[in-house]
């Protein structure tokens, strides 16, 4: 692929419901859409951010900077024969896992459809499906909760996911319990907890949750280890895991039992499927996260969560769980078993809407060689 363009698109796009976690009430979409031109084939990528550095140290600003003046230098005018050989391709960038992603995807897309297959079965999945779960923000008052997760339900999402903070938790949890006993339920804490809450967090135990994700530190994967033992629930780490190094520490450690997988995270698809293999080999489950992304990294979301070790449902929703309106021409949907098809067109399998995009683009530019 000889790369010839690259163009950065900033785009807003409203929420429909806001969002929050432990740290942030979001009432828009802020992210990063990128296009690549390799050998006349477009492909599209996303960094997933957010406007303030509440999740990652990124925002959409240091990602613009570190694409337009470091990573798109990079790229512009090479040939790579792979996507996959991208990510290390960049190495000599450190950090801004984010950044790269939007860059790192594209290509995936670009090679994708120069090959005639999807971005799924470039990775190496077969899968036509994947399993959809759903996360839920912190609400004002619990009957606002019951009732956003009852309609999650009713739709066939098949794993509910909350966030939780101090006060916002056990009692909670125990409502949602006690209406439905059954229904596979986790609880993610965004690092809103500290080792000195560790006798809190064990009243959780009682309630079967699949998993508590993030409690501590979002760099911590030693005191999570210490935590990990004093509960009989698996912690499921995010936020610490950027390399597939953390992974492996993660694991011999026993800082957790279970990895939330997000190519924005991790630097992209190559990286994503690196942890992947790496919790495979040691039969640690694995589920894909999510960034809020729009269509465009959703898409990719998608493809890499059909690879067989992401055997847990992950918070890979639909469309219009997220937006009245999606930078795609068919959102994608859940189907009423739960599940979403993972497309089957070449690349990431589906056409961008470039008159609704230009609409909610608020800063564009273009680099060639
Ligand atoms: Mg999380």
């Amino acid at each position: 692929m000889h790369v010839e363009r690259i163009e950065l698109r900033y785009i807003q796009l409203p929420l429909k419901h806001h969002f929050e976690t432990s740290a942030i009430r979001s009432f828009q979409r802020d992210t990063i859409l990128v296009t690549v031109w390799a050998d006349g084939v477009e492909g599209w990528g996303e960094s997933a951010i957010e406007a303030g550095p509440w999740y990652s140290p990124e925002t959409v600003e240091t990602a613009w900077h570190v694409q337009r003046d470091f990573l798109v230098p990079m790229l512009l005018g090479q040939q790579l024969e792979t996507a996959a050989e991208a990510f290390d391709r960049l190495a000599l960038v450190r950090g801004h896992n984010m950044a790269k992603t939007g860059l790192e995807e594209a290509l995936w897309d670009v090679e994708a459809r120069q090959k005639g297959i999807s971005v799924a079965q470039l990775l190496g999945s077969t899968s036509p499906r994947i399993e959809s779960g759903v996360s839920v923000g912190i609400q004002d008052t619990v009957d606002e909760l019951l009732e956003l997760v009852e309609g999650y339900l009713a739709q066939g999402y098949r794993r509910i996911k909350v966030k939780i903070k101090p006060g916002w938790d056990v009692e909670v949890v125990r409502t949602l319990r006690q209406r439905w006993p059954e229904v596979p339920l986790m609880v993610d804490a965004n690092s809103a907890y500290t080792l000195e809450d560790a006798d809190h967090l064990v009243a959780l135990d009682g309630f079967d949750l699949m998993m508590i994700e993030q409690p501590l530190a979002y760099d911590d994967i030693y005191q999570h280890s210490l935590l990990q033992r004093r509960l009989r629930t698996p912690l499921c780490l995010d936020e610490s895991i950027h390399t597939p190094a953390h992974a492996l520490a993660a694991l011999e450690l026993g800082s957790c039992r279970i990895i939330n997988i997000k190519p924005g995270r991790v630097g992209g698809l190559a990286q994503a499927r690196r942890i992947h293999d790496l919790c495979q080999e040691r039969g640690v489950p694995v589920w894909c996260g999510g960034l809020l992304e729009v269509g465009v990294g959703r898409a990719h979301n998608v493809a890499i969560a059909s690879l067989p070790g992401f055997t847990l449902p992950g918070d890979v929703s639909a469309s219009d769980r997220y937006f009245e309106r999606d930078v795609i021409e068919l959102p994608f949907r859940l189907n009423p078993d739960g599940t979403i098809d993972v497309p089957q067109g070449p690349g990431i399998g589906v056409e961008v809407d470039r008159a609704f995009l230009d609409e909610v683009t608020v800063r564009r530019e273009e680099f060639a060689v």
